[in-house]
């Protein structure tokens, strides 16, 4: 057994431990070993960040700084975050389950991305606009200026712990916000380490805080505090849902990045090999521990065989073990708790009269010690049936064949109230354009999936959430406007708009 790291909240630019002094333990997913402890946040620890990162943010330290300056800062965070590429990547690989193949070719890069797109969009945003001097008498001057929120709360899940974190942090921080986050109880480490290296570039003590802590008390208590001004959210609907009554009360402004169940819709002209590759990617990636992944495979039915028996051979030949071997495709699933749901799902569905086509189970023999599931094909699944409506967040992709064109594949896919992912595999690009314009979806792929990238908004339609996170979209969504308007007379009696109102 390898050594536990003991972390303490990050607050004030500080390590600070919890006031209760109790911990919670991370586990490595693969081998249920505890690798780190973090603290068992209490209200007052949440208080505690929160009345720091007000402090700071009245005291103007960051938010009156002038943009370049943040901008300076924040692009020594993005190259900090590369050189300590290989402890975050290890972290997150070790904690979430992720392979380390994924966190250190992508997962890293996507921080520093988020963090320099903020930077680079900020450049390329009207931060100051005005209004032309009225051409009759009321001399005046108008101008319009994008201002911090204030105080914002950051709560992310389990699954790209950093990833999620970053899209939160980069556009708050660019703007000028504070922020307290409060990462996933089972994923909490990186994060607190991302705050200490943000601090160690230059972000001043008490603008980056994070608090962790579970999050029916911790979590629930930041989002209905009455000094945060913003939430961003990202988890489940469920939480969703609470989370916008708790903000309700003060009009606290809202992000939220909510569940999925996207569709992979194949159109009788793709390309075959494409359309195994994209469906297996679809479901596969992160072993579906993915919002936006593809788990409803929407075929032309005379395709449907030829497509799963192809995603079958593929799957035989993929290697599911420790995350942290690099020649692994698959690692485990990030919980007892998700693993639970999956195999729940997976007795649903057979009992709804889905089909097991591949896999179905936990994986025994070495592989028992930790939460690992085989990748799983329902067939003959209709788009009614809970497990194909509900999200399972695990590798279990479920095919739903359809006789007719590409119109009942539409009102297949967008029959769902979710509306996050979602793609579209063919050959011929004006049909493929034209089914993605249909689709009531925040993102469409057109012969890909999970291609997110910094610099293009990312949000749902319908119960997956509202807002946009990434691309200039995310700063809108961490700044107020506000007009200023300065009468140019010297005197009241020169001043007509007052005369019109009878006022001199
Ligand atoms: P979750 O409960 O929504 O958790 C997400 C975050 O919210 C975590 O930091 C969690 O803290 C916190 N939280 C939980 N209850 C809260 C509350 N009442 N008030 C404020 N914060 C709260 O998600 P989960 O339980 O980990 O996963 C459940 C399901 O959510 C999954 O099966 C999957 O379907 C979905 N999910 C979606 C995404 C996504 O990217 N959209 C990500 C993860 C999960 P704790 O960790 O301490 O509970
Ligand atoms: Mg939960």
């Amino acid at each position: 057994m390898g050594q536990i790291l003991e972390y303490q909240h990050f607050i004030n630019g500080q390590w600070t431990p919890g006031e209760t002094g109790e911990k919670m333990d991370v586990l490595n997913p693969s081998t249920q070993e505890v690798v780190a402890r973090v603290p068992r946040g209490s209200t007052g620890d949440v208080d505690k960040a929160v009345n720091t990162a007000r402090e700071a943010f009245e005291s103007g330290v960051w938010s009156d700084k002038p943009m370049e300056e943040r901008a300076e800062v924040l692009l020594k965070f993005a190259v900090n975050v590369l050189k300590n590429k290989n402890n975050l990547a290890y972290m997150e690989a070790l904690t979430s389950g992720g392979t380390i193949r994924r966190t250190m070719a992508i997962d890293i890069a996507a921080v520093a991305d988020a963090i320099k797109n903020s930077v680079n969009r900020s450049r390329e945003l009207p931060m100051l606009e005005h209004a032309m001097c009225l051409p009759w008498y009321i001399p005046q001057h108008s101008y319009f200026t994008r201002e911090p929120i204030g105080v914002c709360a950051g709560i992310t899940p389990w699954n790209f712990p950093m990833i999620l974190a970053a899209w939160k942090f980069a556009p708050a921080l660019m703007m000028g916000n504070s922020i307290v986050m409060k990462p996933a109880s089972i994923t909490p480490t990186t994060l607190l380490d991302l705050a200490q290296i943000a601090y160690e570039s230059g972000v001043p003590a008490g603008v980056f805080n994070v608090v962790t802590g579970p999050g029916s008390s911790a979590g629930s208590y930041l989002a209905s505090h009455p000094q945060i001004d913003k939430i961003g959210f990202t988890g489940s609907t469920e939480v969703g849902k609470q989370i916008a009554h708790l903000a309700a009360d003060s009009i606290k402004r809202l992000t939220l990045e909510l569940g999925g169940k996207s569709a992979v819709v194949i159109l009788d002209d793709a390309d075959m090999s494409m359309a195994i590759a994209l469906c297996l990617h679809a479901f596969l990636y992160h072993s579906g521990q993915v919002c936006e992944s593809g788990t409803r495979i929407i075929v032309p039915r005379k395709m449907q065989d030829q497509l799963v028996d192809g995603m079958i051979k593929k799957i035989k030949t993929m290697k599911i073990g420790n995350q942290m071997d690099p020649a692994n495709d698959l690692g485990p699933i990030a919980s007892a708790e998700q693993l639970k749901t999956i195999m729940d799902y997976v007795a649903i569905g057979k009992k709804e009269g889905a089909q097991v086509a591949v896999g179905g189970n936990r994986m025994g023999g070495e592989l028992e010690k930790g939460f690992f599931f085989e990748p799983t094909i329902f067939v003959n699944c209709n788009n009614q049936m809970q497990m194909v409506r509900e999200e399972i967040f695990g590798p279990v992709q479920t095919v739903i064949a359809y006789d007719g064109d590409e119109a009942e594949a539409i009102a297949i896919a967008n029959d769902s109230p979710y509306g996050l992912g979602g793609s579209v595999c063919s050959t011929n690009a004006s049909r493929a354009q034209w089914t993605a314009k249909k689709m009531r979806t925040g993102t469409v792929w057109i012969n890909t999936h999970h291609m997110l990238r910094a610099d293009a908004p990312f949000g749902g339609y319908k119960q997956s959430g509202y807002g946009r996170e990434n691309s200039y979209h995310s700063l809108l969504a961490y700044s107020e406007v506000k007009h200023v308007c300065q009468n140019l007379s010297s005197d009241a009696a020169s001043y007509r708009y007052f005369k019109v109102a009878g006022c001199n």
